[in-house]
């Protein structure tokens, strides 16, 4: 199949749609009992649910200028850095491998660890934020660093048939 401008695109829109889907996971997954399909999207702050326009991946947090329509509240960044991440990963990874078994096989691997490493530095970076900010944040960046290149190296190392259906 060739690899049309389109095709790239729509790989890019559907990485930053399951990005948005990624937040509320990294959001309510470490939370017991919490469902990622229910209640709908809210503004943490004032509960107020978010109608769809502005629910839009990236776009919505620009038009916004990352604040609640409702109530101002900022909006982490981490939800147009998580949508940005998954566009882009899918893009490349449409360009590499093009619409296939394996451009699927990569892109939930990726999905899986991008959601694992966020969650990973919100619950090891937030409990220590009061007491030992610079120490914690000097052992994690570069085990994010790691961590990324540990995927891309495990990456490189797969070989195409890994995912492929035969
Ligand atoms: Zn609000």
């Amino acid at each position: 199949m060739e690899l049309t401008t389109a095709i790239l695109v729509t790989a890019a829109i559907f990485g930053a749609l399951v990005g948005s889907f990624l937040n509320v996971v990294i959001l309510r997954l470490p939370q017991e009992g919490a469902s990622v399909v229910f209640p709908a999207s809210h503004c943490p702050q004032c509960k107020t649910p978010l109608h769809w326009y502005d629910n839009i991946p990236i776009l919505s947090y620009l038009m916004l200028k990352g604040k609640c329509r409702s109530c101002k509240a900022g909006i982490s960044l981490q939800y147009p850095i998580v949508e940005a991440a998954m566009a882009l990963l899918s893009y490349f990874l449409m360009a590499h491998f093009g619409f296939s078994v394996s451009f699927f096989g990569y892109f939930i691997f990726v999905a899986a660890l991008l959601a694992i490493i966020v969650i990973d530095l919100y619950h090891q970076i937030i409990p220590d934020v009061i007491s030992l900010p610079g120490i914690v944040a000097g052992f994690l960046f570069p085990l994010s660093i790691l961590t990324l290149a540990g995927l891309i190296h495990l990456l490189e190392s797969l070989p195409e048939e890994a995912f492929s259906m035969e």
